[in-house]
């Protein structure tokens, strides 16, 4: 007798992930169970979280006592993960995290002249400088510049002179890399067959063109920032992290060109689209930065430096469409954002994004370089621009740290 045929095998689908992320492990939030009211955890998703309501819609349910967060998106058999609320009683202990918020760091002695003492700040120069500039497409010459204007490298300057600067002011100092290589193992090379697996999860046909672009990516952006974030998360566990950048606007014609204007602004993590919350893995981590209550360190921190950082370098303030950016406050260069950096550094993070790099006045203080003292630019002293942009940053910190501790 022929034997019975076997059921077709069932294997569910390949889980929604980001590039090169992992699938979360959901009890990771067990600890969290009972933490955060119903009222304060729709607050956050709906006002700096979820770009919209409609965008969290169908992921995470909301009940009268918990939230039910859908474990795989495209897979719902797998089943969703219960969080329940806190009711009436207290929080007895903090959430779990590694970060402290200054109430929960040493108040600071009176007349100390160390208002970051004890204070640790990861420093994250953005990109990648050297021979690495041309995977990272953050790097341009105009007509006859002597100097290339390298995102990568500018970054690093800014970041050597704010570890100097903190450092005096007490701040242990640790910075994701002091070179301009990259702290990620992989490269291009190695990445072919991860995007290929990507792309073809995304229901796209890997052609040539679309395979490099986005093995580059993986390499220069993905691969990196989750590099750097192993090193915050796991070794440097800081109480906040400064990802220092500098802005560019677009240069339609192809060929890079000077635009105006020059502007400003600082970003904190939020505004989740709908394609992002259905990433299992970033709604994991939308849902940690609730429970953490990042967001407040971020929002307070970013409004006080912000203003610092704009009196600094007297740049007026950027504004997004509400599409990838939203405004979550009534400070206009404060907005919220969801980028990697400032999804999987797990403590608060402030994104600078101040200065065109394409802009006439900020392309001719980049040909100027780290010069001491100040000079004429445009009818106005300045210093060099890195050290400006470093001093906005630390006014800031030290006026926040002083009204908070
Ligand atoms: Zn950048």
């Amino acid at each position: 007798m022929p034997e019975k045929a076997e059921p077709e095998s069932f294997s569910p689908p390949a889980p929604n992930i980001a590039r090169l992320g992992r699938i979360p492990d959901w009890s990771q939030l067990d600890p969290y169970q009972g933490t955060i009211t119903r009222e304060e955890f729709v607050y956050l998703l709906n006002h700096c979280y979820s770009r919209s309501p409609e965008d969290s819609a169908g992921y995470i349910r909301l009940q009268s006592d918990r939230a039910l967060i859908l474990k795989q998106s495209n897979y719902p058999e797998l089943g969703w993960y219960d969080l329940r609320f806190r009711t009436e009683t207290p929080l007895s202990a903090p959430v779990p995290k590694y970060w402290r918020s200054p109430t929960e760091i040493d108040d600071l002695p009176a007349n100390s002249t160390k208002p970051l003492q004890g204070l640790r700040i990861a420093i994250d120069p953005g990109h990648i400088g050297g021979k690495w500039v041309t995977w990272d497409d953050r790097h341009f010459k105009i007509g006859k510049d002597t100097i290339e204007v390298k995102e990568g490298e500018m970054t690093l300057i800014v970041a050597k002179i704010l570890e100097r600067d903190l450092t005096l002011l007490g701040a242990q100092v640790f910075l994701t890399r002091e070179s301009n290589n990259p702290t990620t193992p992989e490269r291009v090379e190695t990445l072919q067959e991860e995007a290929k697996a990507y792309l073809t999860r995304r229901g796209q046909i890997p052609s040539a063109g679309l395979l490099a672009s986005t093995a580059k990516a993986m390499f220069a952006i993905s691969s990196e920032i989750r590099s750097r974030g192993e090193i915050i998360n796991d070794s440097i566990r800081p109480d906040l992290a400064l990802c220092l950048h500098f802005d560019a606007s677009p240069w339609p014609s192809g060929r890079p060109t000077l635009r105006t204007p020059n502007h400003l602004h600082l970003l904190i993590n939020g505004c989740y689209s709908r394609s992002e919350v259905a990433e299992d893995d970033t709604r994991f981590e939308m849902v940690l930065r609730i429970l953490q209550r990042v967001y407040y360190e971020e929002l307070a921190m970013a409004d006080v430096v912000s203003r610092t950082m704009q009196k600094e370098t007297r740049l007026p303030a950027f504004a997004y469409d509400g599409k990838s950016g939203m405004s979550v406050n009534d400070n206009e260069l404060v907005w919220a954002r969801n980028l990697l950096a400032n999804r999987v550094f797990f403590c608060p993070v402030l994104f600078f994004e101040p200065f065109c790099m394409n802009h006439s006045e900020t392309h001719l203080r980049v040909q100027e370089g780290s010069y001491d003292g100040l000079r004429e630019i445009n009818g106005i002293y300045r210093k060099n621009i890195y050290q400006e942009y470093a001093d906005g940053v630390t006014s800031g910190l030290i006026r926040y740290y002083r009204q908070r501790r």
